[in-house]
């Protein structure tokens, strides 16, 4: 299988058409068909890259990286500046692409491609300072007449293996910190949806990027394991299962391997918040992409005085929701779910729940769109059930009621994930000092979600949602090796610490020490 390149996938030659197949990418000989969940059609073909394509492939961006870190980084900066503005100037195709292969909404879509303009935005700016040789003051006696400084360089290629709900930046964002600090990278994209990484990746070269510095290895977890065996380092997007293999892996070859897993988002609804405002965010961000979000709320917690009122509010919301095909702005709220095979997953959640005592108050059945489910909200919910333990990924709001904010957040952490967390509350110290309280990586207090969109905030989970993380200024540490400069400013002067050693140096050093450390 030849290797893949960024020149010659442009989108119309990958998308083709043939609406007699089903809705999941399959491989066949050698070649990924990409399918649309909601019709089935093959909207691209993509090479199913083996580990011979995935090592040429990386080869490539070996060769290519000195030649990207020679650029400086305001070379850099400028070459990913232009790609943000043609991103922005094609913005129809990428959009087009992402609909395509994924049939999200067009507001999704949007809203992926801005996080990764403003991704591109902030890395172009703050690399420079994040990058520069930074002086380090040591304080012990060790350290007398010695100057240090610490020195950031890139790993050399980095592999970034993203997943279906958020192609683009998930890859192609995820990418940019590693690029600005001098890496040259090698997304391997979901198999579901490939495309739009190619395209954005395709971008990259039009907008003047030097090739071989930004290459997408398409194919399946096969794919995804090779990659992990040539990279020097690794950010992995996806599940808890396969952020284990991938951990596993990176480990046998001792690699960096940073890990944005799964979620279970709880949110907590306090008597005193502004129930209405709290039941248009809960749906909003349990129904984010379909809640096909890592971030999305999952289940929600909310004190029995207020219980009742706010079910009503999510319920007359989430019926006001319409459910259809994605299409153009504003045309529907909720479409289909991206890979197909999710519907049994959030069926058999909603069964579960259902059988061990729990109320469809809306929803409850598969949509009449293909591979759809309708938005669901589920009251008399227990932490027996699966839809409050595991993650569903689905259009399912489980609202449990609880007796005060110890119960609360004792359910909430009641959990193996850690990704983030929302309080609604009228008062703000208050939402403050249950954050604290929270085993998760990211609390919002009357918001969620929307924190995962600024790339100045670390993002990453506690327990099993991950290791590591994406944004601020950790990402930038991350996406480098350091490297510790010490000299020795006194040359020419014996050090106290060389050989030979004489009793009366020994015992002067010993007071020295007593005078130091001993008060
Ligand atoms: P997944 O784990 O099935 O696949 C993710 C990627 O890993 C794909 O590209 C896949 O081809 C590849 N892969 C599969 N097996 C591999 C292996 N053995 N070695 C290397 N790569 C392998 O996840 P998914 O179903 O695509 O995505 C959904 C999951 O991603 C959910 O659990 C969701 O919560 C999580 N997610 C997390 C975040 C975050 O930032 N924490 C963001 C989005 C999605």
């Amino acid at each position: 299988m030849d290797a893949v390149s960024t020149k010659d996938t442009t989108t119309e030659a990958r998308l083709t058409a043939s609406p007699d197949l089903t809705g999941v990418a399959t491989s066949v000989g050698g070649t990924l068909l990409v399918r649309a969940p909601d019709t089935g059609e093959v909207v691209g073909e993509v090479p199913d890259l083996d580990a011979a394509g995935v090592a040429a492939l990386v080869a490539r961006a070996r060769t290519a990286q000195p030649g990207w870190a020679g650029l400086g980084v305001d070379g850099r900066a400028e070459v990913i500046e232009r790609f943000r503005r043609l991103l922005w100037r094609r913005r129809g195709e990428v959009l087009h692409s992402m609909q395509a292969e994924s049939g999200k909404l067009y507001e999704d879509a949007l809203r992926d491609l801005a996080m990764l303009l403003d991704v591109a935005h902030y890395w172009t700016r703050v690399a420079g300072p994040l990058l520069a040789d930074e002086p380090l003051r040591t304080r012990g006696l060790m350290g007398f007449g010695r100057r240090s400084v610490r020195t950031f360089e890139p790993h050399g290629v980095f592999g970034m293996i993203g997943p279906w709900n958020l192609p683009v930046v998930l890859s192609i964002g995820d990418a940019l910190p590693a690029l600005m600090a001098g890496n040259t990278v090698v997304c391997k994209p979901s198999e579901v949806t490939p495309l739009a990484t190619l395209l954005a990746a395709d971008l990259f070269v039009a907008a003047g990027g030097p090739p071989d510095v930004l290459l997408v290895a398409t194919g399946g977890g096969r794919t995804g394991e090779a990659l992990v065996d040539q990279v020097d380092a690794v950010h992995f997007t996806g599940s808890v299962a396969t952020g284990r293999a991938v951990a596993a892996r990176a480990g046998q070859r001792l690699i960096p391997c940073s890990l944005e897993l799964g979620g279970k988002d709880p949110a907590i609804v306090l008597a005193d918040a502004d129930l209405k405002r709290a039941a248009r965010g809960v749906v909003s961000y349990g129904l984010l992409v379909g809640g096909q979000a890592c971030i999305a709320v999952e289940r929600v917690y909310v004190q029995r005085d207020v219980h009742e009122r706010f079910v009503e509010l999510v319920v007359e919301q989430v019926r006001s929701l319409r459910l259809g095909p994605a299409g153009g702005p504003g045309v529907v709220d909720v479409a289909g779910m991206i890979h197909p095979p999710q519907v049994d997953i959030v069926e058999a959640h909603v069964r579960d729940a259902v059988e061990r005592g729990a109320r469809v108050l809306t929803g409850g059945r598969r949509g009449s769109v293909e591979a759809s489910y309708e938005p669901t909200v589920l009251t008399d919910v227990d932490h027996t059930m699966r839809c409050m333990r595991e993650e569903t990924f689905g259009p399912v709001i489980p609202i449990m009621a609880v007796r005060d904010v110890d119960e609360a957040v004792r359910l909430a952490n009641d959990s193996e994930y850690g990704l983030a967390a929302s309080v609604w509350t009228g008062d703000p110290a208050r939402g403050r000092a249950i954050a604290r309280r929270l085993q998760v990586g990211t609390v919002t207090v009357n918001d969620a979600v929307m924190h995962a969109a600024l790339p100045e905030l670390p993002m990453g989970g506690w327990k099993a949602s991950g290791l590591g993380g994406r944004g601020g200024p950790d990402a930038m540490r991350w996406a480098c090796r350091q490297r510790v400069v010490q000299v020795l400013r006194l040359a020419g002067h014996p050090d106290l610490y060389w050989l030979p050693y004489r009793p009366r140096s020994t015992r002067n050093l010993e007071r020295l020490f007593g005078l130091l450390y001993g008060r």
